[in-house]
């Protein structure tokens, strides 16, 4: 038996130990402030114990936040001494979003449901697997006695489910010497169903917020007013026709196109026998990076200031969220294939990069210019209720960090 199989065998026998780590976890729900929550301190404090059991050398960078009682949001950096390769990163996260209405959920969402191969519980996938296959992963290169390629690194933040100030972010500025662009760095916060996509590119994201506004009057009599709803919906529609003026196509990204939808709708009129003077929608725009969000936003403008005369109503379009791209890890980075080697002896298939609509926490990494893939293997269950881990997925992802930590 060479070593990766061996380092594959050992994980199989965590088998149970990742079932009950993931029991221990979704029972300690970890929201932030943001979601009506008291943070992931007594969630940081088990997953350090089971850091420093590794015998991790581990650093504190937690944020300050007064909104918890604790005070403090945790995020800790862990690492094992390694051979001459380049630092190896894994990072996931501890909060999870909350459950939402409890009638959606076949059972409790803060305890752990088994079925079958499946389980069940807020967290279990996002992020509990991501960082429950890291740390096991790393623990089977250690108990194998196998020195890691390079440096290994857990680093497992907060605030990743509400803008990362005071988890990555906080990190990234606090203690800019801890990473360098030669590190290979994965999040295991996304990916695909089959766990072969390696998430390398992301479109830039613009959210933009449309007031129309016309002249209410009694529903009897259109005549003497200005129908906003009515403008506004026209304008919803021309929207479909940024797809047409901005029609270019990357197929590393999927979907391969920029997307310009209209999504949230704020309430007009609580009556039907009045004409609306105001209405209040949203569009959620996924561009390209080789297009500049200034331009869509001005075809956008254009096209609604012509409706909007039409119908002698006004516009006014204001930005909910403006973030251009950041730098795509290029295809053929270190972090890239070694991830693919790892995934292809473990899954028996070959990996590929590729491109998502955006908005990962790898984002804040590659904009200051650090590689960083999103890897995972991902079925379409967070944010909901129901949340789910396949036992067998996680098997399987922690026997490629395993891989990837030990260089194999
Ligand atoms: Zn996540």
């Amino acid at each position: 038996m060479d070593a990766a199989d061996g380092l594959m065998a050992r994980v199989e026998g965590y088998r149970q130990a990742l079932v009950e780590a993931q029991r221990t976890l979704v029972g300690i729900p970890a929201l932030g402030p943001t979601n009506g929550g008291q943070g992931e301190l007594a969630k940081a404090r088990v997953v350090q114990g089971w850091l420093e059991e590794l015998g991790l050398d581990i650093q504190r960078v937690d944020a300050p936040d007064p909104r918890v009682e604790d005070g403090i949001r945790p995020n800790l950096v862990a690492t094992a001494p390694g051979g001459d390769d380049a630092a190896r990163w894994v990072l996931s996260h501890l909060d999870v979003v909350p459950p939402g209405p409890r009638e959606e959920w076949d059972s409790d969402p803060w305890t752990l449901r088994v079925e079958g191969e499946r389980l069940y519980g807020r967290g279990t996938l996002d992020d509990h697997a991501g960082l429950l296959a890291s740390l096991f992963g790393l623990r089977a290169v250690l108990e194998e006695g196998l020195t890691p390629a390079g440096r290994a690194g857990l680093v497992v933040v907060s605030d990743e489910e509400t803008g990362s100030a005071y988890g990555l972010e906080h990190v990234l500025e606090t203690r800019p010497d801890l990473f360098t662009p030669r590190d290979l760095i994965v999040v295991p916060d996304g990916g695909d169903p089959e766990g072969l996509m390696i998430e390398v590119a992301e479109k830039s994201i613009l959210w933009l917020r449309v007031e129309v506004t016309g002249r209410q009057v009694h529903g009897s009599t259109p005549d003497k007013g200005v129908n906003a709803l009515y403008a506004a919906a026209r304008m919803m529609v021309a929207t479909r026709e940024m797809y047409q003026r901005f029609s270019l196509q990357d197929p590393l990204y999927h979907p391969p196109m920029s997307t310009f939808e209209p999504t949230k709708k704020e309430a007009g009129v609580p009556n039907v026998n009045t004409i609306p003077g105001r209405d209040v929608f949203y569009l959620d725009c996924r561009v390209l990076p080789q297009i500049r969000l200034e331009e869509v936003e001005a075809a956008l403008n254009e096209r609604f200031s012509q409706i909007a005369r039409e119908q002698g109503a006004q516009v006014r379009i204001s930005r909910v969220q403006y973030l251009p791209a950041p730098p795509p890890t290029p295809p053929q980075a270190p972090v890239v294939t070694a991830l693919a080697r790892a995934i292809q002896k473990v899954r028996g298939r070959p990996a590929y990069p590729g491109g998502v609509g955006g908005g990962t926490v790898a984002a804040c990494f590659r904009q200051r210019g650090l590689p960083a893939a999103v890897w995972s293997t991902w079925p379409d269950t967070p944010h909901v209720p129901n949340e789910y881990c396949e036992l067998g997925a996680l098997v399987n992802d922690t026997k490629v960090f395993a891989l990837f930590f030990a260089g194999l």
